[in-house]
């Protein structure tokens, strides 16, 4: 009884706590209709909604960190009164006479203000006369239809959103098409949440182009909105590629439920044009209207993979990207590159991940932890994609194959619909491990960088006609060390999985016709896994060789190495340390940048029609 009691106890604190931070009231149902005015400057929205509330006042979000759009001329409405409101930062704060209130309506117009624009603006919100949109890939779009302030936590309620638009318009949005009614040059298209779970967000894009369909033997069925003059053989290719993707990621990590998906082709701008939504893309027009071609690890095609498998992730699982934004893309990019082989039957998964880990080193010393807010493109895209998809990639080493699988099937299962965290994933994986997997959460998540290690050979002795060589692995760095090293001699070749625990340390013998090496042992040899040498950093920033053959620097951090020494982004490399960088193999050469702090560098590059030769320390 008095363990019930406590029970009871902490429920009505946690109850307490939970209402200090959250309103009390919530939308149980939005029935927003958009009308793109005739005029192309603005959208005019009406948003009934359903709501519950106990309050006398009620503080509604709207249009908060839009950038690009602003909110005007709001009027609020409950059962045809019309209502006094302010609004001030974005807030609608209204005083409700007897707290009783369950159907509101709030009508508004969002117009585009070039003075606030930024890189995404265009991808987030457009309205012309060939293209309108409310993209909700982008997360700071998730305001532009009304919610009671401070619960961000809470999944969209069911929906009806109908889009009114000129009759020349295809429109996409989120959920199952309804209906679609045609009158005097206009068309509305009305969208209804799926049966059995809604979008993480609304969204609509409206564009000229026709909707084609690709229909499969299991009857789910591809939806794409392409260019009048798209080439018939891609849309079939991007249609198969889709579907596979789809089925792929069924497999792994859940049956969805719903029997189709939608793809609109846009002009693909900054971003190339990729979203990825519940059920639904976009990209960039070039995929239909010329011929595509990937490279050696098969991009842009499988960008179009990342953008499917978001359906889980960020999607059916949804999470705060503020903190978490590793569960939508770490996991993206972990699912693009495990489905490469089966879409599109060529094997690039290794070289694929030894790319991310090429990239990620390159930023080492300057890296921020998974789990945490970046603002630098780059790092974030180093950090929260790649080194996330890293991470997934040892979480599998270690708890293997099936085990893992079943665990994100798990995951996925019980946040579906909801809003998860880091801390939530690791729970669910955990269940299905017979290791404890916190000191691996808490290194590699919660903590920035790598398992880090030093090789010593410790000595040598001759057996018989045999040395025996005594190594020893260090673990120096502030977490365990999980990978798998390689030992190579005149007697001995075989790689084995090793876990070397914070603080301790490794050794091996090493039997060979001579005394062994630092040379006969590689760490982590197909250089996937986050394990480095201690003491190295990297050159923040990397290189890439572009179609015409050219080795250019991209993604350079003001603070790193390489900025200080005045090279900028698409500066070409022509040589590193004397060697020619044309010469190289492009994880190779990226290698080559990720060094022991305080070592030379010199450097041949060409800026514009200059050659300098730079020389600096790391
Ligand atoms: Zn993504």
């Amino acid at each position: 009884m008095k363990y019930l009691f406590f029970i009871l106890f902490l429920f009505i604190l946690s109850f307490n706590i939970l209402s200090a931070n959250e309103s009390s009231s919530s939308i149980n149902y939005y029935d927003i209709t958009v009308r793109v005015s005739p005029l192309y400057e603005s959208l005019q929205i009406e948003a009934l909604m359903d709501i519950t509330s106990q309050e006398d006042k009620l503080e509604i979000s709207l249009g908060k960190n839009f950038k690009g759009t602003e909110v005007r001329d709001i009027k609020v409405y409950s059962r045809s009164e019309e209502l006094k409101y302010t609004f001030n930062d974005n807030i609608i704060n209204l005083y409700v006479k007897d707290k009783k209130i369950d159907k509101l309506l709030i009508t508004y117009r969002i117009c585009p203000v070039k003075e606030q624009q930024d890189a995404y603006s265009t991808f987030a919100f457009n309205i012309s006369e060939q293209d309108c949109r409310i993209n909700a890939a982008i997360t700071r779009t998730d305001n532009w239809f009304p919610k009671i302030k401070n619960i961000s936590s809470k999944r969209l309620p069911p929906f009806t959103l109908s889009v009114d638009v000129p009759s020349h318009f295809e429109v996409m949005a989120s959920g199952r098409l309804d209906y679609i009614s045609e009158h005097k040059g206009r068309k509305i298209y009305r969208w209804k949440n799926y049966e059995n779970i809604t979008d993480r967000s609304l969204y609509f894009f409206a564009c000229k182009c026709k909707k084609v369909e690709r229909s499969y033997p299991d009857n789910f069925s591809v939806k794409l909105y392409v260019p009048h003059n798209s080439i018939d053989k891609n849309i079939d290719y991007v249609a198969d590629v889709i579907y596979k993707s789809y089925k792929y990621f069924e497999e792994n990590f859940g049956e969805t439920g719903l029997m189709e998906y939608k793809a609109m082709a846009i002009d693909s701008g900054v971003t190339g044009g990729y979203s990825g939504l519940l059920n639904s893309m976009t990209f960039g027009k070039e995929y239909f209207t010329k011929n595509i071609e990937n490279n050696a690890i098969l991009f842009p095609s499988r960008n179009i993979v990342h953008e499917v498998s978001h359906t889980w992730w960020g999607n059916i699982v949804s999470a705060d990207a503020s903190t978490d934004y590793w569960l939508f893309e770490g996991f993206a990019k972990f699912s693009e590159i495990i489905a490469l082989k089966r879409v599109f039957d060529s094997d690039v998964e290794m070289e694929s991940f030894r790319r991310l880990k090429m990239v990620y080193m390159n930023y080492y010393g300057y890296d921020q932890p998974l789990a945490s807010h970046i603002d630098e493109r780059d790092l974030q895209v180093a950090v929260a994609y790649f080194k996330g998809a890293m991470i997934l990639k040892t979480l599998e080493f270690i708890m293997g194959e099936e085990a893992f699988f079943k665990g994100m099937k798990e995951y996925v299962r019980s946040f579906r619909g909801k809003i998860a965290t880091t801390d939530d994933f690791e729970h669910v994986m955990q269940k299905f491990s017979d290791l404890d997997l916190s000191n691996f959460f808490k290194g590699y998540i919660d903590g920035k960088g790598c398992g880090e290690y030093t090789m010593s050979v410790m000595d040598s002795r001759k057996k018989g006609q045999e040395w025996l060589t005594g190594i020893k692995i260090e673990n120096r760095g502030d977490k365990d060390i999980y990978t798998l090293i390689e030992v190579k001699t005149y007697l001995e070749d075989y790689t084995k999985k090793v876990f070397i625990a914070k603080g301790s340390s490794l050794f091996l013998d090493v039997r060979n016709t001579e005394p062994s090496t630092n040379q006969n042992i590689i760490v982590d040899p197909e250089n996937i896994y986050p394990v480095c040498e201690a003491g190295v950093r990297g050159a923040g920033g990397y290189v890439y060789f572009t179609p015409e053959g050219e080795c250019k620097f991209t993604g350079i951090l003001e603070n790193g190495p390489v900025a200080q020494s005045g090279i900028k982004n698409s500066m070409i490399l022509l040589e590193i340390d004397g060697v020619k960088s044309s010469k190289m193999d492009m994880v190779k050469l990226n290698s080559l940048f990720v060094r022991p702090a305080g070592s030379k560098m010199k450097l041949t590059v060409k800026d514009g029609k200059d050659i300098k030769e730079i020389e600096f320390v790391y």
